[in-house]
């Protein structure tokens, strides 16, 4: 049995003042979520201020991003072990925005995967396809390529084991335009067949979220479908209190 798990990634946004805001009302109100695991993964600046407010709460902290070496002279890069310091438990690697913004390939967003377990971290391996690319029919195309650069690593399938998929069809991320549960649901047992090929084991426990314009009221149906185990959730957990439904959502 999984378990449902709801992250919310802050990505550039919000203030000292009003993420510590943030902070303080899902603190408020995460008792009323009775069944899901919750992390948040705030810009790097603030993690400290965040894992303060969050210690002795059930509400785990995570980052958004790592360095794929490990610490040296690397400016401006932020070690796995840096983020372990700040009790993360979470980090995400390979979001759409790093791959299309920054240049992250498979290969360096599979690097990511590595470092992230390495040093203690449950890596939150995003993956999707464009628009372009469902539109022509290739969206388990695409999906399986980025799977495979995963499951072909040299700890195979088992580093599956210690990581949590989330589903993000970029067409969808900010857009408004979420995919439709049955869409999501397609890709979910796509990419769950895909990893049963390697290990059934690993293929039934592991958590496959999605990500892609989930708001308060397309959460339920969305985290209904049968392998759909929570959501990464971009704009809507910028708001304690939509947060909080969507979160609450697991349960309904
Ligand atoms: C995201 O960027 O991971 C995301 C899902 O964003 P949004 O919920 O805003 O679409």
């Amino acid at each position: 049995m999984r378990q449902p798990f709801v992250a919310g990634n802050w990505k550039m946004n919000g203030s000292r003042a009003s993420v510590c805001e943030l902070v303080e009302g899902l603190i408020q109100g995460i008792d009323s979520v009775t069944n899901a695991a919750v992390a948040v993964c705030p810009s790097f600046v603030y993690l400290a201020d965040v894992q303060r407010m969050l210690s002795d709460t059930r509400i785990a902290l995570g980052a958004q991003n790592l360095s794929d070496r490990e610490p040296g002279a690397f400016t401006g890069e932020i070690a796995g072990a840096m983020l372990k310091d700040f009790d993360c438990k979470y980090v995400i690697v390979g979001h759409s925005e790093r791959r299309a913004l920054y240049g992250e390939s498979d290969e360096l967003v599979a690097r990511k995967f590595t470092v992230a377990l390495e040093n203690g971290l449950t890596p939150i391996f995003c993956l999707g396809e464009l628009l372009q690319e469902r539109q022509q029919n290739q969206t388990e195309s695409v999906i399986a390529r980025q799977l495979d650069v995963i499951l072909t690593l040299p700890g195979g399938v088992e580093g599956l084991r210690g990581a949590v998929i989330a589903y993000e069809p970029v067409w969808a991320i900010g857009t408004g335009m979420s995919a439709s549960p049955a869409q999501a649901q397609e890709v979910h047992a796509f990419i769950r067949q895909r990893i049963a090929k390697k290990d059934a084991k690993v293929a039934a426990g592991v958590q496959i979220l999605y990500g892609g314009s989930v708001k308060p009221d397309n959460a339920a149906e969305l985290f209904s479908q049968a392998d759909i185990d929570g959501g990464l959730i971009g704009g809507a957990s910028l708001d304690a209190q939509s947060f909080l439904d969507i979160c609450r959502a697991t349960s309904a």
